[in-house]
């Protein structure tokens, strides 16, 4: 059966990360309360010996695995078990092992929030670079590593490095180019994501705007023909089904956003 994009949200988190407020059964409640039809939880995957803490613990997986799995079954509504992974490639047979055959997780999505920063001889955020002109091409081989994977739905926030490096300029439509490409070629959709769209403005030379989930990239995107979803991302449960800038912005671009399809096996596709 196929549900429209306004039916779906298949990217969400709850407090199995730190950074999250709800627990699972608050993002359901406010889900059917939206009039949503197929939620998805994507908490950020555990990975052991993490350096940053963002993402879920590792000893709640099992918990988090439970309780995903005990909504499904009492909600009319239909929940699926994901996870956000933020790709490398010394992970992806975990991935692959631990989350989808071993706790039989539904779907993962990729992402990529963290660099190696070579100054600092640490992990950091993209978002928070000072100047990431260094590391923008490190950014785009690891996002279409990711893509070329096969291990994910689709990629979320695929322009975060637009957080960073501010300017559209050359480097940074060939960092779009290279990663748009990629996902057509794969056939892999991108994610315009809510979240990034109501986070405080930046002020690149072209002057304000949103840090993430850019007009600019999204309309490369469609020109490439990139298959293309709506996602909340929300960290909140008031907000789980708002995702009403990024139809507002599909819109503005011409962009006919991803719906999903639930076989009679109950597998998800896009
Ligand atoms: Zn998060
Ligand atoms: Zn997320």
């Amino acid at each position: 059966m196929f549900y429209p994009s306004e039916k779906i949200n298949l990217h969400t988190h709850s407090n199995y990360c730190d950074h999250a407020i709800g627990g699972i059964e608050d993002y359901v409640a406010s889900a059917m309360a939206s009039g949503l039809e197929v939620l998805g939880f994507t908490e950020h995957a555990p990975v052991a010996g993490d350096p940053i803490s963002c993402n879920m613990m590792m000893h709640s997986l099992p918990s988090y695995v439970k309780d995903v799995r005990a909504a499904a079954e009492k909600y009319p509504l239909h929940i699926f078990m994901g996870g956000e992974c933020d790709y490398e490639p010394i992970l992806r047979n975990y991935y692959r092992e631990e989350l989808l055959e071993k706790n039989g997780f539904d779907y993962l999505l990729c992402s990529i929030h963290l660099y190696f920063d070579h100054e600092q001889r640490k992990m950091a955020f993209v978002s928070q670079s000072k100047d990431f002109s260094k590391y923008l091409s490190d950014y785009v081989a690891r996002y279409c590593n990711s893509l070329e994977s096969g291990l994910f739905l689709f990629g979320c926030h695929p322009d975060l490095f637009r957080a960073s490096y501010l300017p559209w300029d050359e480097n940074a439509k060939a960092a779009a180019k290279d990663i748009i490409q990629c996902a057509a070629s794969l056939d892999i959709p991108l994610e315009i994501n809510a979240a990034g769209l109501k986070k405080p403005q930046v002020n690149a030379p072209e002057g304000a705007r949103c840090p993430y989930s850019t007009d600019e990239f999204f309309r490369m995107a469609k020109e490439e023909g990139v298959r293309i979803i709506l996602s909340s991302d929300a960290h909140d449960p008031a907000i789980v089904a708002d995702n009403s800038r990024g139809r507002a912005m599909a819109e503005r671009l011409g962009i006919k956003p991803l719906g999903c399809t639930i076989t009679e096996e109950g597998k998800l596709t896009l």
